[in-house]
């Protein structure tokens, strides 16, 4: 007698909860890739981060390849803890005026944020277009989660 369910899937054939259609999943293993950017307010050189998923899932549908993850709106607990200590520059503001929290860069020097265009859509950008094959940064989480909202490369 086999068992069809091995431990390691435990979890990913539970239901959903009610509103997991109007969230968006970000597919575990989860990375961190650190790079390097001028700030534009002090000049200097400062830390700058980006999450990248396995996968994107997005009104249910799947992306289907490995993704930089910006501008995460309201992320979960876990997700603020594991970057607090890996990339304590990531972080959380005060809401916008839609009353989100987003997550986003900071100057390590002068704690000016560091806006997502400058480091994700611009050509020359550190985190342009998409993550490199192969070795990635340090896996901050093992396991999926979920999100309000976020951008991607599609
Ligand atoms: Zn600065």
């Amino acid at each position: 007698m086999t068992n069809p369910y091995s431990q390691k899937n435990i979890g990913q054939g539970s239901a959903p909860a009610p509103d997991a259609d109007d969230r968006m999943r970000l597919v575990a293993p989860i990375h961190l890739r650190t790079s390097t950017s001028t700030c534009w307010k002090c000049s200097n050189l400062t830390q700058v981060h980006a999450v990248v998923a396995s996968d994107v899932v997005d009104l249910g549908e799947s992306g289907q390849c490995r993704t930089y993850v910006h501008g995460i709106s309201n992320p979960s607990p876990e997700l603020t803890q594991a970057l607090h200590f890996l990339a304590p520059n990531l972080r959380v503001d005060q809401p916008s005026d839609d009353g989100v929290l987003r997550l986003t860069n900071h100057c390590s020097h002068c704690g000016a944020m560091q806006s997502d265009v400058y480091l994700f859509a611009e050509p020359g950008a550190p985190f342009f277009g998409r993550p490199p094959e192969g070795h990635l940064g340090a896996v901050i989480l093992e396991h999926d989660v979920m999100v309000d909202d976020a951008s991607y490369s599609t």
